[in-house]
């Protein structure tokens, strides 16, 4: 099969819930965590390459999109992807606009749309206005966030400030007619000399015209949601395979674990689910600072416990015990010193015969792939929204497979980590 979606998001759980949605609507899709080295892989439709560019100085930012951009174009897809955050996270500079910018000039396009829209999670946008969780997005919350305060709703205006490109509106007008009068809509705006088109959505089904009218375009961006209406276009065309769920049957074997690096609401109440059933074992930030070896401590806990039943390795604490360790240690040391703590930890579980991991938090995931030497996953099926198992191919200490549910801090239902397993199971 060709090389169908090539995809590039601007940061890893983003990348992973795209890569969920894009499975769930039938396309086969790999995961690539960073810069993908090698071929195109076998039996993918899409690939998205996961890069970590959402906040990075602009230039940066461009210049590792244009890099991830020319491999996918290697591969000849046939449609390209720039995803981002639905809450159109980003600053007056950057980084949305600088890179549509420049992956429309490096495909030669002179046309793309700007949809962040997901209603699922209450993401909407109405006449250029986006709203999260039914207000706008500057009385949401965003507009404290610590790196990409978002003071304007209006994307259409938020947009522009971020680009030379003349920046219009597909109005909820053109998105109600459905996909034909969407497409008459793109037509004019091109005719107008607008460039980048912010798209109205509030259902589903927006999306999936919005979807079917953005089949010509040689290149797309948006949210997660937005990819819902993609992969019926290539299926039209007769380009999909019936049958899209990765084959998890070589990951069966292996020992259950989590590790929960997250402190967020969500992820406090699955660590007492887990507790209160299955034995656990605490990371202590403060016994980490003074040198004590909390790693090796792990281990040989773990060597007298993985097997029988699933393990818990946790450094989740409540909001108090959090800003008590920061005071002591500052923000960054404690992330930090947590972060490899857990990561050697997950080196450890492998070792001792681990084969399906579940890991709790964005960063804490990141730090996880990247002590495992991860660059690759394959797409299973979803746990909860937004948290989809994989597979991957480790290389070290030995050649062996691994399941991996890495969930954002605050996703999930309180019994995910006991019920996730059951999940995962090889296709029928
Ligand atoms: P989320 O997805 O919920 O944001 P992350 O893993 O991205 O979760 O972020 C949680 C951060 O909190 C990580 O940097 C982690 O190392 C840190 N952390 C975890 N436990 C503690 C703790 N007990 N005290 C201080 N920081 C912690």
């Amino acid at each position: 099969m060709p090389a169908l979606l090539g995809c590039i998001a601007d940061d890893l759980t983003g990348g992973t819930d795209l890569s969920g949605i894009l499975v769930n609507n039938g396309m086969r899709t790999v995961q690539m965590i960073g810069l993908p080295e090698g071929p195109w892989p076998a039996n993918a439709d899409a690939v998205v390459v996961a890069l970590k560019s959402r906040t990075i100085p602009v230039d940066d930012a461009v210049t590792e999109s244009l890099a991830a951009l020319r491999w996918l174009q290697a591969a000849g897809c046939l449609q390209y992807y720039f995803k981002y955050c639905s809450t159109f996270d980003s600053t007056p500079r950057g980084n949305i606009g600088p890179v549509a910018e420049a992956l429309m000039d490096a495909l030669g396009t002179e046309f793309t749309i700007a949809c962040s829209a997901f209603p699922a999670t209450r993401r909407t946008i109405y006449q250029g206005y986006l709203f999260v969780n039914g207000v706008l997005l500057n009385e949401s919350g965003m507009q404290d966030h610590p790196l990409t305060p978002m003071k304007d709703a209006n994307l259409v205006r938020v947009l522009q400030q971020q680009t030379r490109r003349k920046v219009g509106l597909v109005d909820y007008g053109a998105v109600s007619g459905g996909s034909v009068a969407i497409a008459e809509r793109f037509a004019r705006l091109r005719r107008e000399e607008c460039e980048l088109a912010i798209v109205d959505a509030i259902s589903d089904s927006d999306l999936t015209e919005i979807g079917a009218a953005a089949a010509e375009l040689t290149l797309v961006t948006g949210g997660s949601g937005l990819a819902q209406g993609l992969p019926q276009n290539f299926r039209r065309r007769g380009l999909l395979n019936a049958s899209a769920v990765a084959d998890e049957t070589s990951v069966m074997g292996g020992f259950k674990a989590v590790i929960a690096g997250s402190c967020s609401a969500a992820t406090r109440n699955q660590v007492d689910a887990m507790r209160a059933r299955h034995p656990a074992f605490r990371v202590d930030p403060l016994a980490l600072a003074k040198g004590d070896d909390v790693v090796g401590a792990a281990g040989e806990w773990a060597a007298a416990r993985v097997g029988a039943a699933p393990v818990l390795v946790y450094a989740t604490a409540t909001p108090e015990e959090v800003q008590s360790t920061q005071a002591t240690l500052g923000v960054e040391k404690s992330a930090a010193l947590v972060e490899q703590a857990l990561a050697a930890i997950a080196e450890k579980l492998v070792a001792l015969g681990v084969g399906q991991l579940i890991v709790a938090g964005g960063e804490t995931s990141g730090a996880v792939l990247h002590a495992l030497g991860v660059k690759r996953l394959t797409i299973g099926r979803e746990i909860d929204p937004g948290v989809p198992w994989t597979t991957t191919m480790l290389e070290k200490p030995k050649r062996q497979p691994l399941a991996l549910a890495l969930k954002s801090g605050n996703f999930g239902s309180p019994d995910f980590f006991l019920k996730a397993w059951a999940k995962l199971a090889p296709t029928a």
